[in-house]
């Protein structure tokens, strides 16, 4: 397994991908408490997908302590790791995993799909 996340210590003698540790951590912040860990009552955490992600991009981007390839499907909010899967269309700056993948995946079905995109913008502008 070739992780770009180096424990300090694995308590729990885990063998987990990235993608496996961020979506432990990403479960945790939007609720889900490992079993191994226990708070104080009141001390829980419960946030939106979207702010659970701000909190891992945080890490990604200017705290880098997480691999940056682990994204966020702009869709269904679950996490892939971009390495493997996924994909990120860029003419609407969107995420996809492997369920949510959109039909416009070749590079001609996107140019045609950005052209679409930057006409709709100039109307709008
Ligand atoms: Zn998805």
């Amino acid at each position: 397994m070739d992780n770009e996340i180096k424990l300090l210590k694995n308590n729990d003698k885990k063998e987990w991908t990235d993608l496996e540790w961020m979506n432990e951590f990403y479960d945790f912040l939007r609720g889900e408490c490992p079993e191994n860990i226990h708070f104080g009552k009141g001390h829980g955490i419960k946030l939106s997908p979207n702010k659970a992600y701000s909190i891992i991009y945080y890490l990604q981007e200017h705290f880098p302590l997480i691999p940056d390839h682990i994204e966020q499907c702009s869709e269904c909010k679950s996490l892939y790791d971009s390495n493997s899967s996924g994909y990120h269309a860029d003419f609407n700056e969107k995420f996809y995993c492997d369920s949510c993948m959109p039909p416009f995946i070749d590079e001609k079905d996107e140019r045609i799909m950005r052209k679409r995109f930057e006409r709709k913008q100039k109307l709008n502008d």
